[in-house]
């Protein structure tokens, strides 16, 4: 059963906002296109992951994605959490391609790509076990004690070559490629043969997790010109006009009547969680306050204070 699905990340949201309104020659384009990459390239993994669980008979296992749970002063972030009435098992996606080196004598993580450049990166291993360690400790501060941890590293990209070092134990044990998620996870239930949680307690765990996790705090915004207006999705130009009850491209000539829902969202992602009549008067460029209440009420956003003082919030992360 799902507890917790995954969403299209905030940070992938925030820089494709960022992309559509900063100006064409900003010298920060090419660094927020390669995050992109990076970060779309990370989510399908776990999407790939999300579809082999999906065939797993729902009623064994609790699956709560995308976990980010405070910890003394930090939090730590686990892809997929499968809970079962045995074990608790954290899944860290990767989806890289090359040929991957992990362990060895120092325990690194490195890819060789096909013009043999060679990139380290964080060993999926060691941040797997220290999530492990952390997760122990929130499950005893939580009632849970008796409920073992585990993990697997989940290497998701068809086109990776998994290449253990010498010394490495753990990375037999412990890294796959998702094509053999199923046959592992049938091999783990069989090293935990114990049930040490009743149905109700393992819900209990699951829905206690999903109450302390948190969104992703809010990145640091970037220096520079954030456009404003209604933007054509058509021919991309800025500066729709209200007109008919729908918003009319002067560039290409086309009408849109929800042309307004991505500026609001921009406005959310770029500016400020919350908006004001005023505000949204000023970003969309239309005048008129009763338009402006008529737009924002039709998108059924949440809001705060009265009147004048009326906020709408963002529909992304709590504020
Ligand atoms: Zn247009």
């Amino acid at each position: 059963m799902i507890i917790k699905g995954r969403k299209i990340p905030l940070i992938i949201l925030y820089k494709e906002a960022l992309l559509r309104r900063i100006p064409q020659n900003s010298p920060h384009r090419p660094k927020i296109k390669e995050d992109l990459l990076k970060y779309w390239s990370g989510y399908h993994g776990e999407c790939k992951v999300d579809r082999h669980l999906s065939t797993l008979s729902q009623k064994n296992v609790l699956i709560l994605n995308d976990l980010q749970i405070p910890i003394g002063k930090t939090t730590f972030q686990i892809d997929s959490l499968l809970i079962f009435k045995s074990v608790a098992l954290i899944l860290e996606v990767k989806n890289i391609s090359g040929m991957l080196n992990i362990g060895g004598e120092f325990n690194q993580f490195s890819r060789t790509n096909n013009d043999g450049i060679i990139t380290g990166f964080t060993n999926p291993i060691s941040q797997a076990e220290r999530y492990s360690h952390h997760l122990r400790q929130w499950l005893k501060a939580n009632g849970f004690a008796q409920l073992p941890v585990d993990y697997l590293v989940v290497f998701t990209n068809p086109s990776s070559v998994l290449n253990g070092l010498p010394n490495s134990k753990q990375f037999k044990q412990r890294v796959i490629k998702v094509a053999d998620l199923l046959k592992k996870l049938s091999e783990i239930q069989t090293d935990y043969p114990k049930t040490v949680l009743c149905d109700r307690d393992a819900k209990k765990a699951a829905k206690k997790l999903l109450k302390a996790h948190i969104d992703p705090p809010i990145f640091t915004k970037i220096e520079e010109t954030i456009l404003t207006g209604v933007q054509c999705v058509n021919c991309r130009t800025f500066g729709m006009e209200r007109k008919k009850a729908s918003w009319y491209c002067n560039s290409c000539g086309s009408y849109d009547k929800q042309a307004h829902v991505q500026a609001i969202f921009d406005y959310f992602l770029l500016v400020n969680p919350k908006i004001s009549n005023k505000q949204a008067r000023s970003f969309l460029h239309v005048n008129s306050s009763k338009v402006v209440h008529g737009i924002l009420n039709s998108m059924r956003l949440n809001s705060q204070g009265e009147n004048k003082n009326k906020q709408y919030v963002t529909p992304f992360h709590s504020v």
